[in-house]
């Protein structure tokens, strides 16, 4: 689908993320902010960012301030913002209105028993006739008497009406009213219920597709209840499939624990348009199934009618939390990413690390190890022998090359090779000539005369190519290193 061209403002799409503040932002609440997003973006449409916190025994700050650090990772602006704590006088006005059009009535049964519809998530209850039955007399006189009640949407019964709506990707959906229970729309403290509180919301804010996950596709039939009872039509809806565990369980934070976090990805080194990547892959395919795919391809390309139903399986174990999927993307982001960004991107993991190159340096590193690197987390590991003043200790025995080396030989390279450096001018293709040069010199072939040289000026065999390295390391502490070599050689015969 293209961008809808030449549509007027008002027929443009809403959309909105309405995250509760429970806990941090995890993996399917950045997928389904994520496919809002693309979905704005490649309508031209507009995002809101509506925080759902009427909750106030599960909300916390600390989950406020963990969800908008994750979003800003993500780098995904968003155009209006709305607290839904902030909103209650709008969803109680609603309510009102539902009730005294006689679509709603009080229940007084006490606190908790009635409140929560706990038994009818076990299947058992649709409403309590004593309560729906009440006369509007008896019903007035208890809540004159200041008898607490519970507000509940009075579901249409024995009239053999059907619920209906078409799904953007489950299809279309239906339920018999009959087996939907009258739901509560303000609690008996007052408070809006979610399901009051986010459709007075959606309607308010003119939202024309609720974008979210599959767990609300049941909750749908009460919502269109509420939009009818409050005149508004209803949204789009578009439900996005579950992200599950290996074994198949819904992903939860309580159950899989950090690795459903945004912050895990973020602190381990994805990039976040890799993190993007792999998340719209859950769910969601491309038409020429591509699987790296930029920002502006993921926007260019995203529509609803590509989500798939399936749940999306996270692959990940004990010791491996990352699917391997997202780390490889998150390696190709790498590569494809400008130098001076990745610079950027890689500093801040080097600081933690203890590292601080000066600018110069971190440019002439970054090249070195992006190639070399799947997360930027692996950054200080794969660099630490350019800023480190005495590589750690490692084994002489890795001097020595598999074919064809022994300790004599690796002595002859080395001692040879800090002859010849200090003639040599340090850049690429100068130490090309020269090294090749004195392997010859000592009939060795090249790939034996360099290891030696390699583990000796970065203390390991797998290491970045040679000369850009040592060109980088510079003459002196080369010297020192293949020096410190000899010494180290010292044990082997
Ligand atoms: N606050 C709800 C949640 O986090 C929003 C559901 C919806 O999008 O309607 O699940």
């Amino acid at each position: 689908m293209m961008p809808e061209e030449n549509l007027s403002p008002s027929k443009l799409p809403r959309v909105r993320f309405a995250p509760s503040p429970t806990g941090y932002l995890h993996v399917g609440g950045a997928r389904t902010f994520i496919f809002n997003w693309l979905y704005a973006r490649h309508n031209q449409g507009t995002l809101v960012l509506r925080l759902d916190d009427t909750d106030v025994e599960r909300n916390t700050e600390a989950s406020v301030q963990s969800i908008f650090e994750g979003l800003r990772w993500l780098g995904l602006s968003w155009d209006e913002e709305y607290k839904q704590s902030e909103r209650i006088p709008l969803h109680r006005q609603q309510a009102e209105a539902i009730f005294a059009r006689g679509l709603a009535y009080r229940d007084f049964t006490p606190a908790h028993a009635g409140d929560d519809n706990q038994s009818s998530a076990q299947g058992a209850w649709l409403f309590n006739p004593g309560m729906r039955e009440m006369s509007r007399e008896e019903s007035d006189r208890r809540a004159a008497a200041g008898e607490p009640f519970a507000l509940r949407y009075r579901v249409p019964r024995g009239e053999g009406r059907t619920l209906r709506f078409t799904d953007s990707v489950y299809g279309e959906q239906s339920k018999q009213a009959d087996e939907v229970e009258d739901f509560a729309l303000l609690r008996s403290d007052g408070m809006p219920t979610y399901h009051l509180a986010s459709c007075a919301d959606d309607a308010d804010l003119r939202i024309s597709h609720i974008i979210r996950g599959q767990d609300h596709l049941s909750n749908t039939f009460k919502h269109l209840l509420i939009f009818e009872a409050l005149g508004a039509s209803a949204p789009q809806f578009a439900h996005l499939p579950l992200l599950v565990a290996p074994d198949g369980a819904k992903l939860s934070k309580r159950k899989h624990g950090p690795v459903v976090s945004v912050t895990t990805y973020r602190d381990a080194g994805f990039l976040p348009q890799a993190f993007i990547n792999f998340l719209c892959l859950l769910g969601w395919s491309p038409k020429n199934d591509r699987e790296f795919l930029t920002l502006d391809e993921l926007t260019a390309a995203f529509t609803l009618e590509a989500v798939n139903r399936a749940n999306a399986v996270i692959n990940f174990t004990e010791e491996d939390p990352f699917d391997a999927k997202a780390v490889w993307l998150n390696a190709e982001h790498i590569r494809a990413l400008p130098v001076e960004r990745l610079e950027a991107s890689i500093a801040p993991f080097l600081a933690q690390a203890g590292f601080h190159p000066t600018p110069g340096q971190l440019q002439a590193v970054t090249p070195l190890i992006r190639e070399r690197i799947k997360l930027l987390g692996e950054a200080p590991a794969a660099a630490d022998f350019f800023f480190l003043d005495k590589l750690a200790p490692y084994d002489p025995a890795e001097l020595i090359p598999a074919k064809g080396g022994d300790a004599a030989m690796v002595r002859r390279v080395l001692q040879h090779t800090l002859e010849v450096l200090p003639s040599v001018s340090f850049d690429h293709d100068s130490l090309d000539q020269a090294l090749r040069a004195a392997a010859s010199s000592l009939g060795l072939k090249a790939g034996q005369a360099f290891q030696p040289i390699r583990v000796a000026v970065c203390g390991r065999k797998n290491a970045p190519p040679l000369f850009e390295t040592m060109a980088v390391l510079g003459r002196d502490i080369c010297l020192a290193r293949i020096a410190q070599a000899l010494v180290i050689l010292e044990p082997l015969n």
